[in-house]
């Protein structure tokens, strides 16, 4: 087992999310789903953040797999990425009551 490249840990999140974004509207793109596999592994914050890491590993692989991935599960997704997109943006401020 090796250490965990601290660069992986650090990589801006905004960059993970540029990676979700890629593998939702291209084809399976094996370095961006390595990318934030990686990520997703070694980053906690982002994985509280989305809450969608199954759903998203999910599509992933039903594209990588070769399947569709059901146009549902796409738009669910594209909601759920855009709401995190304007929470990393705005920050905390816009708090929610749930
Ligand atoms: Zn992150």
């Amino acid at each position: 087992m090796s250490d965990i490249d601290p660069e992986v840990t650090q990589l801006d999140c905004s960059a993970v999310i540029a990676d979700v974004w890629l593998l939702l509207d291209n084809e399976c793109d094996e370095n961006a789903r390595k990318r934030l596999q990686g990520h997703l592994d070694n980053c906690p914050s982002c994985l509280a953040h989305y809450g969608i890491e199954r759903q998203l590993k999910a599509l992933v692989n039903r594209k990588c797999g070769g399947d569709q991935a059901p146009q549902g599960l796409k738009d669910r997704l594209r909601i759920e990425i855009r709401k995190t997109v304007i929470v990393h943006e705005y920050g905390e401020q816009n708090t929610d009551p749930r």
